[in-house]
């Protein structure tokens, strides 16, 4: 079985002008379509990972065979990452009332969590992501670099960031601040909140 970029359920322009048409084109078309193209090379001669969801060979990586795990953590880090990320971007939607009290619980208020949130990915040195994640029954933010998923460290994301250049830099060049701050404008709140009930139930 091969890795396939999934399919993006909104138009390249929907996300204007907080991210723009071309460079969610390029992001998604290229980027993404890269790391799914490298990830199946790595899995050539591996029938029984390819059968594999992605999720259950990060969560494994020592048991990948030494000579592929690179690859492995790097392109399907950024294939999974990608396909997560993709569905927590939509504008106008307002985060849940059951949500929100959860992000009350564990940061003060939202205030607190957007500004932790926001100083974190702004704060991360080179490239990589930031996140929300569950662990230990609570939300907690971390960073991760490359393409690394908190799910590797056994932590449960339901937001994620990216920011790599090449996420933002056609629209906001040097000024991932600005960006990081427009995207709170288009998360997907009703997804964050499936992400969290789905995480729930695994924890
Ligand atoms: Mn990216």
């Amino acid at each position: 079985m091969k890795h396939k970029l999934p399919e993006l359920c909104y138009a390249y322009s929907a996300l204007e002008p907080f991210i723009d048409a071309k460079t969610m084109e390029v992001h998604y078309t290229k980027h993404h379509q890269a790391y799914v193209d490298k990830l199946n090379i790595a899995l050539e001669g591996y029938p029984n990972l390819q059968e594999k969801p992605i999720e259950k060979l990060l969560f494994n990586l020592e048991r990948i065979p030494e000579k592929i795990r690179t690859a492995v953590r790097n392109n399907g880090g950024g294939h999974l990452n990608h396909s997560f990320f993709w569905r927590l971007l939509k504008k106008n939607v307002k985060i849940k009332e059951n949500l929100l009290e959860v992000i009350e619980r564990d940061f003060g208020n939202f205030e607190i969590f957007r500004k932790e949130f926001s100083e974190k990915a702004v704060g991360l040195f080179g490239s990589g992501w930031c996140w929300l994640v569950i662990d230990d029954g609570k939300l907690k933010i971390v960073a991760t670099s490359n393409q690394d998923n908190p799910i590797s460290d056994g932590m449960i994301p339901i937001l994620c960031l990216d920011v790599w250049e090449h996420a933002y830099y056609l629209k906001y060049q040097n000024k991932r601040a600005d960006y990081v701050e427009n995207f709170f404008k288009i998360i997907n709140w009703e997804q964050v909140n499936k992400n969290y009930l789905d995480g729930l139930v695994r924890l």
